[in-house]
């Protein structure tokens, strides 16, 4: 069987509505939070679909025994933002996730010669097996800060078939990467833009997420 990355971008009115308001460059900071909060929240839960551990039993309602689906509680969930601007989709994720453990990964990316750092690593040193990973960063760009967080989530033991990527905005260079290294992954995104500027921003895009979501 042949793997390719498989990217999704769901067909919802209310994801196409809140990334509209989240490029127009007229949409003041606080707004602008609000509406990457609720792709975080929307685009997780198309996500959390086929990924997501159930566990089958049966409960007592008020007339009589059925059978019932429940999030499985012991299996391990983690959610990883992406600083800065994976914060913002983190507090609508977290509404879908609430269980989830979070380990903050900050990367910053030097803006003359494109390569990512990593200046916050609250990863573990090995995660536990089967722990399930949703990775947040809403652009998907040149590829570098992906391309380390997916090297440092894997490296500790999480099987990239278990992880999740939720992004705002795609791009192709950071597409082909993670389709070369990790074919068998899934990411999810309210679009795919035509391409990068020579600063490494995506066009049309949405600007610098980070800056706008926080007003510098
Ligand atoms: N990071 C951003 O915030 N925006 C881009 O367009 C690319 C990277």
């Amino acid at each position: 069987m042949t793997l390719q990355l498989r990217v999704y971008v769901p067909e919802h009115p209310l994801i196409k509505h809140w990334l509209a308001v989240a490029r127009d460059a007229n949409t003041p900071a606080v707004l602008f939070k609000s509406a990457m909060t609720e792709l975080g929240r929307w685009l997780s839960y198309e996500a959390a679909r086929n990924w997501l551990p159930t566990l089958e039993t049966t409960v007592q309602t008020p007339l009589a025994e059925c059978s019932v689906t429940f999030v499985n509680p012991e299996a391990p969930i983690g959610v990883v933002p992406i600083l800065r601007a994976g914060l913002v989709l983190l507090d609508g994720v977290e509404k879908i996730l609430p269980i989830a453990s979070v380990y903050h990964l900050g990367l910053v990316r030097n803006e003359e010669t494109l390569e990512s750092s990593c200046y916050l690593n609250k990863l573990p040193d090995q995660f536990k097996p089967q722990t399930r990973i949703m990775i947040l960063e809403p652009m998907l760009a040149t590829g570098g800060s992906i391309m380390i967080a997916m090297e440092e989530i894997t490296k500790r033991g999480v099987q990239p078939d278990l992880i999740r990527i939720v992004s705002v905005v795609a791009a192709p260079p950071a597409l082909r990467q993670l389709s070369e290294h990790y074919p068998n992954l899934q990411i999810y995104t309210a679009i795919i833009d035509e391409g990068l500027n020579s600063k490494g921003y995506i066009v049309p895009g949405l600007g610098d997420a980070g800056d706008r979501a926080f007003g510098t």
